[in-house]
C-alpha cells in the first residue's frame, strides 16, 4: 500500500508549468508559457488590501465571503442582466478553488463530467480529485474550438452529470457563439445535465459580439454554476480571489465544503475584489488595449512563418497555431524550440490528445518579447 493515493497519482501535472520550469538555468529565455498578465496589479486594488490590514482585518471572515464583496459581485451580474442575489454568490481563493469545490458539490463517485479537449490542463484533475470521471470531448479548429453539440450528445452516458464550458477558452482563444451555447443549453435541459461554466476570460473578448453566459438562457440559471474571478482581467493572479454564482442550494453546499478547505478567503484579498469591481476601469481598458496590440503582432507574425497557421483568437490572451506542416509533434516542437532557441511554448498535447499539431503561446508578455520570440520561431522552422 502506498502513502500516496492512486487518485492523486492519476491527477495530471500542469505541463505549462513544467515547460516553465524546464527553462531554469537557461540564459536569454523568451517565455510564452504562463497564462498570467505581466502587468502590475492596479494601485487602487493593492491599496485596498493594505487598508484592510491596517484596519486590523486579520481574522476569519464569513465562510462564503464578506457581504460587501458578495453584494458587489451580485450587482455586477445584475448589471449584465443575470439575476443573482448575494446568497447565490460564494468567494474563493481564485477561480480554481471554486472549480474544485463546485465539482465536489456536484459530482458523486463515478459521475461523469464532460470537458473540452483541448482544454485547460487543470480541468482533467478536477473530477478525478473528487472521485468523478473526466470525459474529454474533442473540439475542432473549424468549429471555432467550441463543442459541436452532436459530439456532446454522443459522449453522454447514463453516468453523465456535468458539462464544463470554457469560453473564452484557454488554450485556444475560442469563444462560443450565442447559437452554440443555446444548443448546449437545450441539450442540458433535454438530458437533465448540469453545466459548469468557467468565465474567467469573459472580459478579454476581441470581437464586437457581447459576451453571453449559458446561464442567461431560459431554465439554465438553475442548472448552471458560473465560476469567475479577478486574476486575468485585473492582473491579480497572486492575490488569489475569485467567485462563483449559482443556485442557492449549490452555493450553500459549496460553502459547507469551503469551510473544510479554506475556512474563508482572507479579508484583505476580498477587499481587493471589491476595489476591482467598484473602482476605476481605466487600467483594465489599458491592459485590454495592450493585449489587442500584442495579439495583432503575434497572430500576423505567426501566420507569416511558412508551415505555421494561426486562427485569430476571439478572446483570452493565447495564440494556438497549427504546426502540423512542420512535421514535428507538438512536444518535439516545444522541446526542440526550447533547447535550440531558449524560447518556451506549451505543446498542444498539454491540453489533451486533440491538442496534437498545435502549440500554445501566451501573449501576456511584452511586444519586445513577442518580436524576438517570433524571430526565433521563424529561424527555427526555416532550419528544420
Ligand atoms: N480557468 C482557466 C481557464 C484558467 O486559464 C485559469 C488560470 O490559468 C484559471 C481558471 C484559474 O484562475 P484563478 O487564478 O482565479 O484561480
Amino acid at each position: 500500500m502506498s502513502f500516496v493515493s492512486e487518485k492523486s497519482k492519476a491527477t495530471p501535472h500542469n505541463v505549462a508549468r513544467e515547460m516553465f520550469d524546464m527553462q531554469a538555468g537557461l540564459k536569454d529565455v523568451i517565455s510564452f508559457a504562463l497564462g498570467e498578465p505581466d502587468f502590475a496589479s492596479p494601485k487602487h486594488i493593492v491599496d485596498a488590501v493594505i487598508d484592510s490590514l491596517k484596519r486590523g482585518e486579520t481574522h476569519y471572515t464569513p465562510n462564503a465571503g464578506i457581504p460587501v464583496l458578495r453584494e458587489a459581485v451580485a450587482k455586477s451580474y445584475q448589471d449584465r442582466g443575470l439575476d443573482y442575489s448575494p446568497s447565490e454568490i460564494i468567494i474563493g481563493a481564485g477561480a480554481i478553488s471554486l472549480l474544485l469545490l463546485g465539482c465536489n458539490a456536484i459530482l458523486d463517485i463515478g459521475d461523469e463530467m464532460i470537458l473540452p479537449d483541448p482544454g485547460w490542463s487543470n480541468y482533467r484533475g478536477l473530477p478525478l480529485m473528487v472521485g468523478g470521471v473526466a470525459v474529454p470531448v474533442k473540439i475542432h479548429e473549424q468549429n471555432s474550438f467550441m463543442f459541436d453539440v452532436d459530439d456532446l450528445r454522443a459522449a453522454i452516458t447514463p453516468k453523465t452529470k456535468l458539462i464544463l464550458i470554457n469560453s473564452p477558452s484557454n488554450p485556444t482563444g475560442g469563444v462560443a457563439s450565442k447559437e452554440n451555447l443555446e444548443q448546449i443549453a437545450n441539450l442540458a435541459k433535454e438530458k437533465n445535465l448540469y453545466v459548469l461554466t468557467d468565465e474567467i476570460y469573459r472580459e478579454l473578448i476581441w470581437t464586437d459580439e457581447p459576451y453571453v453566459s449559458i446561464a442567461s438562457f431560459p431554465g439554465m440559471k438553475e442548472r448552471t454554476l458560473i465560476v469567475d474571478g479577478f486574476s486575468k482581467t485585473y492582473a491579480m493572479t497572486g492575490l488569489r480571489v475569485g467567485y462563483a454564482a449559482g443556485p442557492g442550494e449549490l452555493i450553500a453546499a459549496m460553502t459547507k465544503l469551503l469551510e473544510h478547505v479554506l475556512s474563508s478567503v482572507n479579508a484583505g484579498m476580498q477587499w481587493a475584489g471589491v476595489a476591482a469591481l467598484t473602482g476605476s476601469r481605466d487600467v483594465v481598458e489599458d491592459m485590454r488595449t495592450a493585449y489587442q496590440r500584442r495579439k495583432k503582432l503575434i497572430i500576423e507574425g505567426l501566420n507569416a512563418i511558412d508551415k505555421i497557421s494561426c486562427s485569430n483568437p476571439s478572446g483570452a490572451f493565447y495564440a494556438f497555431p497549427n504546426i502540423t506542416k512542420t512535421g514535428l509533434t507538438s512536444r518535439d516542437f516545444a522541446i526542440r524550440l526550447l533547447n535550440e532557441t531558449h524560447t518556451v511554448v506549451v505543446p498542444g498535447t498539454a491540453f489533451g490528445e486533440a491538442g496534437e499539431g498545435f502549440i500554445r503561446l501566451s501573449f501576456a508578455t511584452s511586444e519586445a518579447n513577442i518580436e524576438e520570440g517570433l524571430r526565433r520561431i521563424s529561424a527555427f522552422v526555416k532550419n528544420l
